[in-house]
């Protein structure tokens, strides 16, 4: 991790309460929170609150971290009622995804039909 980047990292900031955000889950390794700009009727961001870059920069001893980030995800479709009508969840990883938050976040979005594939 680079401790200049975490610094100044919005998520980062929202993670320590320094930044408002309306959270709708929490416990030691995750914070899950309402997007700003929502896409859908639910979108929410499942975030690690130890700063990781994004998805390429996890290995093997991330994934115990990965996999809480999913099952926090479907707690939450579950929490907000999408999980039998469906949800998506969504990893920008890098330039080419459009990854615009340098800090690693999950999507979770549902309440519509969403379209396949993705732009
Ligand atoms: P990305 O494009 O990196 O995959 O997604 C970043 C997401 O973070 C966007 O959907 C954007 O609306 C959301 N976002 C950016 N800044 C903030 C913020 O300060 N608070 C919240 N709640 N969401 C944010
Ligand atoms: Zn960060």
């Amino acid at each position: 991790m680079n401790d200049g980047a975490a610094d100044t990292c919005i998520f980062c900031k929202l993670a320590k309460g320094q930044v408002r955000a309306e959270i709708v889950f929490q416990d030691d390794q995750v914070i899950a929170f309402k997007d700003i700009h929502p896409q859908a009727p639910v979108h929410v961001l499942v975030i690690p609150r130890r700063h990781i870059t994004a998805l390429w920069e996890t290995d093997e001893s991330d994934e115990p971290l990965l996999g809480r980030m999913l099952t926090v995800c479907n707690e939450v479709a579950r929490d907000l009622g999408v999980e039998t009508s469906g949800y998506r969840v969504v990893v920008n990883s890098g330039p080419d995804a459009g990854q615009s938050v340098d800090h690693l976040h999950f999507h979770m979005l549902g309440g519509r039909t969403l379209e396949w594939p993705p732009g």
